[in-house]
């Protein structure tokens, strides 16, 4: 097997090969066939790649061809956003009666899908406590048809024992699903712990850029032809020209990460010794609860911390407000350096009792991107000195 670097690179060279070097961009709604035979055939091609555009396009079977070899799977397939992934797998795998677990800390789009959408579509649903290794098997019924994890997990960076639940859902019959956007393929291949379906919010490091929404799901074929069955009703389909940006992005996804784990944890372990922050949440510090369990299952810990500040949401707040290179914006995964207070970005989104259950007031999440180390530590530990000044005076 080739390297993941190459991997990036060549993966998508036979899909739909042209002699150009760089992919064109397959601007069209549709295809048009020869004669009716051909025609009929790509009406009914799974994840087809020139039929019509909502069918596929080769623009979307070039990432799916690459997504599916970094995650180990035998396919893949690529939506417009990382949340169309999520809710069209889910209407594919279960139906009124079935009963779907997930964790409690979680992103909170997976949160309101599991609290809002499926109960109104008669699936119930638990939410357990990933951390907890017992907490899955006490929340499984025999309806129990889908699991839904998420590690490191959104913004707790809290770690789920992938394989423990693999194992479990396996004698149960039920199906696995993991959202391994935190982590990257590069980071961790949940398939090869034994997880059924891995998928992405694109729209994060994969794409790499903060230009493009988009997901990816990647699994076995006979899996992922069933979502595409329902991708064809949501019609959530990535346009070809992000289809295209997306690609781009991932060419350099394995020079990127390396940086963004090397920034993450000189950010957690600079932070943790600050006088003004009580706890760094970050899977690759010594001091994380499950920091065993994550060198496990990952190689690298990824570029997202969690920051608490001993001054609560104010403190939080104002720190974000004192950061030069992290800019205060909703997402992670990009070249630039994110920052975010989830209790107030959450606000309008969750619930007091669901916030107040998963986020502190003064955490910060720190999304670091592939800036110098040095400048992003500089810059963090300034901000925390001048809020840990303010409050001083106070
Ligand atoms: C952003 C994000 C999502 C949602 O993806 P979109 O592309 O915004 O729809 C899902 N899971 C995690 C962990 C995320 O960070």
């Amino acid at each position: 097997m080739p390297g993941n670097s190459t991997i990036t690179v060549h993966a998508d060279r036979e899909i739909h090969p042209s002699r150009a070097v760089a992919p064109p961009i397959y601007q069209t709604a549709t295809f048009w066939a020869e004669d009716g035979e051909t025609f009929a055939q790509g009406a009914v091609e799974p994840r087809g790649k020139d039929f019509y555009t909502r069918f596929g396009n080769p623009n979307h079977a070039q990432v799916a061809a690459v997504v599916a070899e970094l995650e180990g799977t035998e396919a893949a397939m690529v939506t417009a956003s990382g949340m169309a992934a999520l809710t069209t797998a889910v209407l594919a795998l279960v139906s009124t009666g079935d009963h779907v677990i997930g964790q409690k800390s979680t992103y909170g789009g997976t949160g309101s899908v599991l609290l809002n959408l499926l109960p109104r579509l008669g699936v119930s649903t638990t939410l357990v406590d990933q951390t907890d290794s017992e907490a899955f098997a006490r929340a499984l019924t025999p309806k129990t048809r889908l699991i839904l994890v998420e590690s490191p997990s959104n913004p707790l960076l809290q770690i789920t024992d992938l394989r423990a639940v693999a194992d479990l859902a396996r004698t149960h019959d039920a199906l696995t699903m993991a959202d391994n956007t935190f982590a990257t393929p590069l980071n961790q291949r949940p398939a090869d712990l034994g997880i059924d379906l891995v998928w992405h919010s694109a729209t994060k490091y994969l794409n790499g850029h903060s230009d493009v929404s988009a997901g990816v799901i990647a699994g076995p074929a006979e899996l992922l032809n069933r979502i595409w069955d329902v991708g064809l009703l949501t019609g959530a389909t990535l346009g070809p020209i992000d289809a295209w940006l997306l690609l781009r992005g991932m060419r350099t996804l394995p020079l990127r990460v390396p940086r963004h784990n090397a920034n993450g944890q000189a950010l957690a372990e600079a932070l943790q010794r600050h006088p003004a922050v009580a706890k760094v949440h970050y899977p690759g510090l010594a001091t994380h609860p499950q920091h065993k369990l994550a060198a496990s299952q990952m190689s690298g810990f990824g570029g997202v911390l969690g920051i608490e500040f001993t001054g609560g949401f104010e403190m939080a707040d104002a720190f974000l407000g004192r950061l030069r290179y992290s800019l205060r914006s909703a997402s992670l995964g990009g070249v630039e350096s994110l920052a975010v207070h989830p209790a107030s970005m959450w606000r309008g989104m969750l619930s007091e009792d669901q916030i107040a259950e998963s986020v502190p007031p003064g955490l910060v999440r720190l999304a670091a991107g592939t800036e110098d180390t040095a400048d992003l530590v500089a810059d963090a530990l300034a901000a925390a000195d001048a809020v840990h000044a303010t409050a001083a005076k106070a």
